[in-house]
Parts: structure tokens; C-alpha cells; sequence
């Protein structure tokens, strides 16, 4: 089963959810990341992409996404600021340049970003612009055709990203207040726009094996090309505080299946991953070609240099 999946993959055709679903019921894991790896290997070669955030206006959000440390309804403990600091965050990111990142995002709380926080950013990405040859990404929520322009046109960004978090028909079980539909509908504005698309998710919320397949198969339909994997971090306060955590062949298994689905795509390591760091080699070797290097939004993430020594360790070259 896994060496059929494998060869049709490699020969252009794409999984069907059915397909995709039996495979990650084999009793063969191992022959899976294998296969995986593969796919990985044949589309991507051995080049793991790096990107880094920041968090450019953090917490007091309206939304009720129970994953979320920035929901003002969730009593968490986090830093709350409107705007960053212009030159703090234009020297993180030219370090991060010179480090060997390719692509930096400013990352904003809130449903969609309004025009007066905009015009706060503009000038913080045209200083890193003018500093660097880091490419720019965006990740301001619902945003309009309009401010996606103005972000196209006025700075140069090239890559917008919205995550789309869950399967379609698992998405209100975790957010009520916005809907999948108007992230698929923010996905095509920038597609339409001639922008490149980071879209992923985050496992670990209740969803089942098949509601993770479901979203690999509408991020492949939406032409997505980088795919963030987070894997919840229970914040206290939040409603999945408690959740229950995955094992390491559910991580593993899914990020398997999602390469299977999407085997050109640039499979991001994102937040969660230092919980897997005792299995980060292998989960490296599942599938994955990229990653969120540096700080997360509102928690410390990795020591870039440390992922890049990783990284290179497993065998992995920087894409500069
Ligand atoms: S994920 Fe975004 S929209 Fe949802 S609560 Fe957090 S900051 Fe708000």
C-alpha cells in the first residue's frame, strides 16, 4: 500500500482523501516516513527553507480561537502591545538575515488588520527592505484585496499567510466568531494578487486523523505552497488547556500523509516544535523541508543558530 501510494505520487497523481486516509491507518510506519522522505527528497532535494515572525501587535483579540494566548476572552498571562517597536524589529530581522533566514513575516493579533496599523507598518517593512534582501511575508487575518495591494505594491511583500488551522468541517469546534470560508476567500485575494501562500494548521486539538487529512487535501485544492505544522502548546487559560497531548507516531504520521498530499510543497516545521525536539531528526525525515526558526508570537522559540547546526546535522542545506 505505502510503495503504490509512494510511486503514484512520484508519478504526478495526486492521493484521494480515501487514499490518503487508509494509508495512514498502515500497520508499516517506519516504511511510511520512509516513503515519505522519499517524496521529500525527489520534489524538494535536501534544502530546508527557514522564515522567522514577529509579533507585531500582540493579544486584546476579539476572535474566541480556543487555541489562542491573544483572545482578550481567555485569561492568559501574555504581553499586550499595539505596535512593536519599529527599530527593535528591523534589527531582528536584518540578524536574522545575516543568519541565513529567507523570509520574514510581521504577524498581527485581531480578525483582520485596520489601516491605521497599517500605515504603522509600512515603514518598518520598507527599512528592512532597504537593509536587506530578506523576502517579506505578511499574516494580518482577514485582510482586504486593498491593503493586500498596498502591502504588494508599497513594500514588496511576496508571500501572504493565513492559516486555515483545522479541517473545513472541523473549524467551528475551536473559532465561531470568523469562518473557514473567509479564509479560503483571503487565501484566493492573494493568490489573485500573484502573492505566494503559507497556509497550514494546527494538530493536537481534538481533531481526528481524518479531519487532518481533510485540510492536506484543501490546502493541495487551494494551491498552497508552504504549509505550517504547529502542534498545539495547551496555554493555561485557554479552552484546550487541557488537551490531551499527541504521541509521537500521530506527529509523525501526519506529517507523512501531509507530504504525501502535498508533495512539492515547502512542509514547515512550526510552534510546537521543541516539544518534539527528541524526535526532531525523525520528523525531519517523515517529510518536513522548512521551518519557523527564532521566536514565536507570544512564546520563546528556538536559538536560530542552533536549528541551522540541527538542520545541517540531519543533512538538510540552507535555502538562502
Ligand atoms: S488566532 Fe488570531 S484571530 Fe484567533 S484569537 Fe488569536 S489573534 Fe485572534
Amino acid at each position: 500500500m505505502v510503495e503504490i501510494c509512494k510511486q503514484k505520487v512520484l508519478d504526478g497523481i495526486g492521493l484521494s482523501y480515501d487514499e490518503a486516509l487508509d494509508l495512514s491507518k498502515t500497520n508499516d510506519k517506519e516504511a511510511l516516513y520512509k516513503a515519505a522522505d522519499e517524496i521529500r527528497e525527489y520534489f524538494c532535494g535536501n534544502i530546508i527553507d527557514l522564515c522567522s515572525i514577529t509579533n507585531a501587535k500582540s493579544g486584546a483579540c476579539s476572535q474566541d480561537c480556543k487555541w489562542c494566548s491573544q483572545s482578550a476572552r481567555h485569561k492568559t498571562n501574555i504581553e499586550e502591545y499595539e505596535i512593536v517597536d519599529k527599530e527593535a524589529t528591523v534589527k531582528e530581522a536584518l540578524e536574522n538575515a545575516a543568519k541565513g533566514v529567507k523570509r520574514h513575516s510581521l504577524v498581527t493579533s485581531g480578525r483582520r488588520v485596520n489601516n491605521k496599523t497599517l500605515d504603522k507598518l509600512i515603514p518598518i517593512y520598507k527599512e528592512i527592505k532597504e537593509k536587506s534582501n530578506i523576502s517579506l511575508c505578511a499574516s494580518m487575518g482577514l485582510i482586504d484585496e486593498q491593503q493586500l495591494n498596498r502591502l504588494k505594491t508599497e513594500v514588496g511583500i511576496e508571500h501572504y499567510h493565513c492559516n486555515l488551522e483545522t479541517a473545513p468541517s472541523f473549524f467551528t469546534n475551536v473559532c465561531t466568531t470568523h469562518t473557514i470560508e473567509e479564509k479560503i476567500e483571503t487565501i484566493k485575494s492573494a493568490k489573485k494578487l500573484g502573492l505566494g501562500v503559507c497556509s497550514g494548521g494546527i494538530i493536537g486539538m481534538g481533531e481526528t486523523m481524518g479531519h487532518r487529512v481533510e485540510l492536506a487535501v484543501t490546502l493541495r485544492d487551494l494551491g498552497v505552497q508552504s504549509i505550517p505544522i504547529n502542534i498545539l502548546m495547551p496555554v493555561e487559560g485557554t479552552p484546550l488547556q487541557n488537551a490531551k497531548p499527541l504521541s509521537e507516531e500521530e506527529i509523525l504520521t501526519t506529517i507523512a500523509i501531509f507530504r504525501f498530499v502535498n508533495p512539492k510543497a515547502n512542509l514547515r516545521f512550526a510552534g510546537g516544535r521543541l516539544q518534539i525536539k527528541h524526535f526532531q531528526h525523525k520528523a525531519l525525515h517523515a517529510g518536513i523541508n522548512a521551518a519557523l526558526t527564532g521566536d514565536y508570537l507570544t512564546t520563546t522559540g528556538s536559538d536560530i543558530d542552533e536549528d541551522i547546526r540541527d538542520f545541517t546535522n540531519s543533512g538538510f542545506a540552507i535555502d538562502k
